[in-house]
């Protein structure tokens, strides 16, 4: 099966003959090719979405939301399918592959509130006589570029707000979890989204480029590694472009020495296995402080042993999916081998023959761990969780300060000052206090820090609505009528004269 692109509302074969294959991570086997789309077929894309702006800007925004409360229903009507969809593609389980549904809905509820969220401000006599107000407008042509960990999710972050701000949006999904996206887009057009007002495009980097340069792109969302997000930052801002680019991450997860010892490994091994690892939020540093640290290298690591590692597309048994690719899992255990070689002991080596042809690989534990071996410093996004010990919760900041990332970081404690500490110093953008996955939710921006993100306006609340609008601010003044204007007019008999 080829994948399809949506232009122009239509559904439509690509016609460049450079394609990549989709897997089904569990079994290994290609269940699709994505199109790879030219220069010359993106271009189209842009083209038909520029088309359809003037009228859809036009479009009463109660009406734009309506779209969204229609889309939310199909979205219910078909949640199972779109879960089972995540996970045939990705390979996280079910229950993962539902609750990324469910927060992606939430988005879509956000938007149906654009009435309110997107009323402007106003100041009577900011001058004498004049008065002054600010109204928000959409951007133009707005892009998306998502990555391939939350095939469902992350599109569903950028498009509900674009759209309901009155912008068009093309999806340029992950090659590697194209099928998602199409489905959420089948739902959008069923939902009645107008032609040319939501499209999809497929490619790699000839298509991304055009998306970024294009004349009539007005701004571009990317989520994705931090590499790629620094360039997409670079280029689109060089080219005119609004651009909000979130990268990578390497999260830290902070046990004090009073923290519930069965909550804390419960949320650790959760947060840092769930989804194998391939998650931003996930956690991939543990900082054991003081005395904690040799009872939980040894419980985490008995719990970590007895998860069920195995294929998720036929069976709920699983709690550890498999990974997105067999290079991948190539890459991430080579980071087991890594560790050791420069003096980490292993705890748990999750490196081990499957009785499954699908991309597994089992969760890893590496312990004594130091901030200047490359499991404590690269981001390598799969189930590979390092320990470092540390003395005091002011060591365990400072390893925070060093970190080039800023995404997230959780505490687990009991002690109320040691956790406003670490709310008040941690260099990151998304703290969890005894919560192991400090999730971005739809009403609240993911502000993601340091080279975890590149621009200013995040994705998502009411940032996402101002990344989606510019303002204008309007001062109006309005001359009284003459004598003799008001005398012959009908509408100033008089009475309505000013005084
Ligand atoms: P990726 O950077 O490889 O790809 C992301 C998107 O960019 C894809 O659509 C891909 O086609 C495109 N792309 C990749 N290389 C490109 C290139 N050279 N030129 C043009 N386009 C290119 O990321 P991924 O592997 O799909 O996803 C995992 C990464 O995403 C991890 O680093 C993870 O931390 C990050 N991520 C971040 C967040 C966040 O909110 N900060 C959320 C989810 C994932």
């Amino acid at each position: 099966m080829l994948v399809p692109i949506l232009t122009a509302g239509q559904w439509q074969a690509a016609r460049t003959d450079r394609v990549a294959d989709v897997f089904n991570p569990s079994t290994g086997q290609v269940i699709a090719q994505v199109p790879l789309c030219t220069v010359e077929e993106t271009s189209a894309v842009v083209e038909a979405a520029a088309a359809a702006l003037p009228k859809w800007s036009a479009t009463p925004v109660i009406e734009r939301a309506r779209l969204m409360f229609r889309y939310r229903e199909l979205l219910e009507k078909n949640f199972d399918e779109l879960a089972k969809l995540v996970t045939r593609e990705h390979g996280k389980t079910l229950a993962e592959s539902r609750a990324e549904v469910r927060r992606g809905i939430e988005v879509v509820e956000f938007a149906c509130g654009i009435p309110s969220l997107i009323m402007g401000q106003s100041l009577a006599d900011v001058a004498r006589e004049v008065d002054a107000d600010v109204s928000r407008h959409p951007v133009g042509v707005c892009v998306g570029i998502t990555p391939y960990n939350f095939p469902a999710m992350v599109p569903m972050w950028m498009y509900p707000i674009a759209l309901v701000c009155g912008n068009t949006f093309i999806l340029k999904p992950s090659e590697k979890v194209p099928l998602s996206a199409v489905r959420l887009a089948e739902l959008l057009v069923e939902a009645g989204c107008p032609a040319g007002v939501f499209s999809v495009v497929h490619g790699d980097a000839p298509c991304v480029e055009t998306l970024l340069t294009h004349p009539a792109v007005a701004a571009v969302s990317f989520v994705g590694s931090s590499p790629v997000a620094k360039w997409i930052y670079e280029r689109g801002t060089q080219a005119g472009k609004r651009v909000q680019a979130a990268g990578g991450a390497k999260n830290h997860f902070i046990i004090m020495p009073d923290a519930d010892p069965a909550a804390t490994i419960d949320a650790l091994s959760a947060s840092a296995f769930g989804c194998g690892g391939q998650r931003c939020m996930a956690t991939s540093v543990a900082v054991a402080i003081g005395s904690i640290g040799d009872p939980l290298v040894e419980q985490l690591s008995t719990h970590a042993a007895n998860l069920r590692v195995g294929p998720t597309d036929t069976t709920s048994d699983v709690d550890l999916g498999p990974l997105i690719r067999r290079e991948h899992v190539t890459r991430v255990a080579e980071y087991v081998e890594v560790a050791r070689q420069e003096g980490a002991t292993i705890a748990l080596d999750g490196r081990r023959k499957f009785d499954s042809p699908g991309f597994l690989l089992g969760p890893s534990v590496v312990d004594q761990v130091r901030p200047e071996m490359r499991v404590a410093r690269d981001e390598i996004f799969g189930p590979v969780l390092s320990v470092i010990r540390a003395a005091n919760l002011d060591e365990a900041l400072a390893l925070g300060k060093q970190c080039p990332f800023g995404n997230g970081a959780s505490i687990f404690t009991r002690d109320g000052y040691a956790a406003r500490q670490f709310k008040q110093h941690f260099n990151a953008g998304m703290l969890g206090i005894n919560v192991g996955v400090p999730a971005p939710m739809a009403w609240l921006p993911f502000t993601g820090w340091n080279g975890s993100f590149f621009g200013d306006l995040h994705v998502q609340g009411t940032e996402g609505v101002q990344f989606y609008t510019r303002q204008k601010v309007t001062l109006s003044r309005w001359f009284a009528p003459s004598a003799k204007q008001a005398s012959e007019d009908p509408l100033w008999s008089g009475k309505f004269k000013s005084s």
